[in-house]
């Protein structure tokens, strides 16, 4: 390694050579030599040859211990932007390959977001970007190491560039550091950020930590000292170190959790690495016998390790002139973690991608559930890596640079209604990064998307129903239909009426709106043009009326004749018969042979309780339970209670008992993203169907109406009960259908 040409990456090289991977270190070089020619004559602000930024980048990519590809693309990763005449992304796939490729490409694309203006919810959807628009979470990596490099150069820039990098740096990528676990990355950029933001306060914490602490210079020297002696009595192999806390520490420890500086323990720390776990706990036993404990300060996260993995014992001792500090106790491999986080876990095979990669992303995401500390919700950070693996959302800008998301598949016409009803009511046409697109084109990760508007639309087109993919813009595109097209939604409605209820078609018109009407009635509409209307504009579907318009037509038109050779008979009891029949649906039924059974909607009985059959005209037995509301009142209606006969559960063979009987129960819970997802986590634990679900949101409470499939009335009640012992879960009931 004594050529010359590769001495400024000497560093570099011996940094790579001393971590226990295997690099390819001509490739490596090769990327060196490449990028040095290509920013050859260009000068950084500093006055220093381009040069120097890619070596640092690439030195810190190296101290993650990340792999050559990461490194060769650290040393390119201004190059196809900064040098575009001389070279490309075709280039660099053919010398260097197309994973190093799309890995300066996804660097490139990362552009810089402008943060001074956006709320908290925006700049939380631009970290979820970030992670989707990068596959690969090697471009992360670089990208937040670009940062570092340029966090340590920032002092260069004009004051109003400075400010916006460090509010950059500040609310996008220290987090994302953090949320990955790379703690050295995240108190580097921390620092920087904090200098150029807050600089009186950044200074103030400074000399009050000098101030405090500057006669105690040798402190955490002679802490050291101290605790090696007594360790060396051992036979454990450890490494100790001590640390300050940094400053944006205090700083965000006095200014969000309201501190004041005595209060803070934690300033000093003395780190103790050794090899075993249980080393562990005896190097804890040993400080405290040593050193008086701070009550209430100890914490075991090598049993309940944080959600970003960290493992370690915390501890807070009084040292000599009553100075507290912490002392952090772990094995090397937690170490490494707590250090650089993911990237110390994420090994790259070139060029396979295998399903194991993904199961090690699930188990990573899965440990993230649990509530961490520093409330930074975790089921946000959850949700962005859902993202990035299953891609079930797209991050679009404006052209004004705002971030919008839209569900994955959304086109064109999504995005005008996500950004204002009347956008999308005016919308003429739409542009992709600049170029007319289709309306019902689907933007991809990081596209502009523009919406061409104008005054003289004649407003959306039916067909635009069939092309959304949001319910959103489904919704408001049928309320412009409804408000503005009444007319010819009504003569719409009538003709689907006409097509689908050829029996209709012998009444009059009047008999048929006289019908409808009274349809209208009972789903809250107030004549039938209302219905029509609805039916014209999608807001009221087919099936939901078509069972009433039936029953309507039958009272009418049927049930006459019947109505008046029925006998009247007022007692509401039901004499048993000796027959006893096996009819379908695991229901025995008096008297009545090889009936067919239907199980009612209005009150959806399960084995296990008491239920009675009622004669139906034409669609067999329908099964009630016996305290069904519907079935009380026909009890006293005389028309109907000939029609009931007794029925009862048969006793099931193991085969044919299974889980199916649908029954509707309602979930309130309080709002929390992964709610539905423990949901029916819980169901699934159980093997249970959801055969429907719906839900509704008020407010801060989310209710579900959901049906499931069950085997009896025991097996249900279990089923509520698991529910309920759901966290945030506020009531379950079972309800009674829409009949
Ligand atoms: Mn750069």
């Amino acid at each position: 390694m004594t050529d010359e040409k590769y001495l400024q990456i000497e560093p570099l090289l011996n940094t790579l050579k001393s971590n226990g991977r295997s690099y390819d270190f001509e490739k490596i070089k090769e990327a060196f030599v490449y990028a040095k020619e290509l920013h050859e004559g260009q000068m950084r602000l500093s006055g220093e040859p381009y040069i120097m930024h890619p070596i640092s980048v690439a030195e810190i990519v190296a101290s993650l211990g990340l792999d050559t590809d990461s490194v060769c693309a650290a040393f390119l990763h201004d190059t196809v932007e900064d040098c575009p005449d001389k070279t490309n992304l075709d280039e660099i796939t053919r010398i260097f390959g197309a994973d190093v490729a799309l890995l300066v490409d996804g660097v490139t694309k990362i552009k810089s977001i402008n943060v001074e203006d956006k709320e908290e919810a925006q700049i939380e959807s631009i970290r979820k970007m970030l992670l989707a628009m990068s596959k690969d979470i090697r471009v992360i990596f670089i990208k937040l190491c670009d940062r570092v490099h340029n966090m340590r150069t920032l002092y260069v820039k004009k004051d109003a560039k400075r400010r916006a990098t460090a509010l950059e740096t500040m609310h996008v990528y220290a987090p994302l550091a953090h949320r990955l676990g790379m703690q050295k990355i995240k108190q580097e950029l921390e620092t920087y950020a904090l200098q150029y933001l807050d600089p009186i306060g950044y200074n103030e914490i400074k000399a009050h930590i000098e101030e405090k602490y500057g006669r105690n210079v040798n402190f955490i020297e002679n802490l050291q000292t101290n605790v090696t002696d007594e360790l060396a009595k051992t036979s454990i192999n450890f490494t100790l170190s001590g640390r300050v806390k940094t400053v944006y520490s205090v700083y965000r420890k006095m200014y969000n959790q309201n501190k004041s500086f005595d209060e803070i323990y934690d300033f000093y720390a003395l780190r103790i690495i050794v090899d075993t776990e249980l080393e562990c706990y005896t190097v804890l036993g040993l400080i405290h016998e040593m050193y008086k404990s701070v009550p209430g300060r100890f914490k075991d996260y090598i049993s309940t390790p944080k959600p970003n993995m960290y493992q370690s014992l915390h501890t807070t001792v009084i040292g000599k002139d009553g100075i507290p500090f912490e002392v952090q106790i772990r094995t090397r491999e937690m170490h490494q973690i707590a250090e650089y986080g993911i990237a110390a876990h994420w090994k790259y095979k070139s060029g396979e991608k295998s399903t194991a990669d993904i199961d090690t992303k699930l188990d990573w995401i899965s440990k993230l559930i649990a509530t961490e500390e520093e409330a930074i919700d975790p089921e946000d950070f959850m949700h962005a890596f859902k993202i990035d693996i299953f891609h079930d959302e797209t991050f679009v800008f404006t052209p004004k640079g705002d971030v919008i998301a839209l569900p994955l598949g959304s086109t064109l016409i999504d995005f005008a209604y996500k950004i204002h009803t009347g956008v999308g009511n005016k919308m003429v046409g739409g542009k992709i990064n600049g170029r007319i697109a289709p309306i019902d084109s689907v933007p991809q990760n990081g596209n502009i998307v523009e919406i061409i508007t104008s005054n003289a639309s004649k407003g959306p087109s039916r067909d635009w129903l069939s092309i959304v993919k949001t319910g959103e813009a489904r919704n408001k595109i049928r309320q412009w239909f409804k408000k503005e097209k009444r007319a010819e939604n009504i003569v719409v409605g009538k003709s689907v009426i006409d097509k689908e209820f050829s029996y209709l078609r012998s009444l009059s018109e009047d008999d048929r709106t006289a019908i409808i009407s009274t349809v209208a009635k009972r789903i809250g509409m107030t004549d039938a043009d209302d219905l029509y209307n609805a039916l014209g504009y999608g807001g009221a579907s087919i099936s939901k009326i078509e069972k009433k318009i039936r029953d309507e037509y039958d009272k009418q038109y049927k049930e006459k004749d019947v109505k008046e050779a029925s006998p009247a008979v007022i007692e509401p009891t039901i004499a048993p018969t000796k027959k006893k029949y096996k009819s379908t649906g695991g229901v025995i039924i008096d008297g009545e042979e090889g009936c067919v059974v239907k199980f009612a909607k209005c009150c959806n009985p399960l084995p296990g309780e008491d239920i009675v059959g009622f004669i139906t005209k034409g669609y067999g037995i329908s099964i009630h339970k016996l305290d069904c509301p519907n079935v009380q009142a026909a009890f006293s209606n005389e028309e109907y209670v000939t029609r009931f006969v007794k029925a009862e559960w048969d006793t099931p063979s193991s085969s044919s008992y299974r889980a199916a009987y649908e029954t509707s129960l309602q979930i309130l819970v309080t709002n929390r993203i992964s709610m539905l997802a423990e949901i029916s986590g819980a169901l699934a634990d159980m093997k249970i169907d959801i055969v429907s679900l719906s839900t509704k949101n008020v407010e801060d409470t989310t209710l579900f109406n959901m049906t499931i499939a069950c085997r009896d009335v025991s097996h249900f009640n279990s089923i509520i009960s698991r529910l309920k012992s759901i966290k945030d879960v506020i009531r379950v009931t079972r309800t009674m259908g829409t009949r």
